[in-house]
């Protein structure tokens, strides 16, 4: 049973139907904090994360919006403004479009930069701008900075991702979370995680069971911890920015990728 040090705590979470999101937002309902479960169109999924959640004893609840839309940030935070208060943000929500290949610059369009901006940048800040009222007040009421956590990728720092675009997003995001960290102290604490690979269904989708295998094998294989992480095995490392174990945490930017970042050690030496 987990340690209820969030009990009372409130807090949304983007894009937590599925994947890292939703493992984010059991562990803060198996923490005691109530939370709000987004997605777009997973409302099955949602659903099953709602329950999930309820099930641990959390008052968790399912706000369908879009991140990247004005209308949708606005959603999120009134569904917020029941509590009175939101202490915790997670700007997960995020897409890629899959080029791999960095040299082939005609994959992506500008249109494909635009969306990916929208959703994994322009997603967040919103976010965050309709939210910020409800953190100041849980400021307030509690005397504890409330907290965001964004949830970006390695490629923001390396460069190397699904696409040129989609590691332009994060770095972008990146530097938005030392911007933010800065501007909204002592009242909201800002921080991000760059994960490295993450077996959700963002690689599942797109390559097909059998080449998924092969993908989480290489990269088992290729990292310095010898690991392919799961969702959990990031939101446990996620989790520590939203308790006040991080209490004194504000700027900072945690990788977490089995040492991907480091650079892949010589075959011969594995
Ligand atoms: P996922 O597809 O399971 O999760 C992304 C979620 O975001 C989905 O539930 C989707 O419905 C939601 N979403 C997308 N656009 C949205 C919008 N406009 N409004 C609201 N919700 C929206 O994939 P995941 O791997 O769990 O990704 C979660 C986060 O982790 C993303 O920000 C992603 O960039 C980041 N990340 C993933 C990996 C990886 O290898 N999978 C690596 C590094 C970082």
């Amino acid at each position: 049973m987990a340690d209820k040090d969030l009990a009372g705590r409130k807090a949304i979470v983007t894009g937590s139907a599925t994947g890292l999101g939703r493992s984010i937002a059991l562990r803060l309902a198996e923490r005691g904090a109530d939370v709000i479960i987004n997605c777009t169109r997973s409302i099955a999924d949602g659903e099953a994360t709602v329950a999930a959640c309820n099930e641990v004893g959390a008052q968790a609840q399912l706000v369908a919006a879009d991140v990247s839309t004005d209308e949708g940030a606005r959603k999120l935070a009134d569904a917020a403004s029941a509590w009175g208060r939101l202490d915790i943000l997670v700007n997960n929500a995020g897409i890629t479009r899959h080029a791999r290949d960095h040299s082939d610059l005609d994959a992506l369009s500008r249109e494909d930069f635009l969306d990916t901006y929208a959703v994994n940048v322009a997603g967040p800040f919103l976010v965050m701008q309709a939210c910020k009222p409800l953190m100041v007040k849980a400021f307030e009421q509690t005397g504890r900075a409330s907290t965001v956590l964004n949830i970006s990728s390695i490629a923001g720092v390396t460069g190397i991702g699904s696409s040129v675009a989609y590691a332009a997003t994060k770095g972008a995001l990146n530097t938005m979370t030392l911007s933010l960290a800065r501007a909204l102290a002592p009242a909201i604490r800002v921080n991000a995680v760059c994960p490295g690979f993450i077996g959700t269904r963002w690689f599942k989708d797109e390559m097909g069971a059998e080449q998924y295998e092969r993908l989480e094998a290489s990269v088992a294989r290729s990292t310095p911890l010898n690991a392919a992480s799961g969702p959990d095995d990031i939101a446990d490392s996620a989790v520590f920015f939203l308790t006040d174990a991080s209490r004194h945490v504000t700027g900072e930017t945690l990788l977490v990728d089995a040492g991907t970042h480091l650079g892949y050690a010589p075959l011969a030496a594995r």
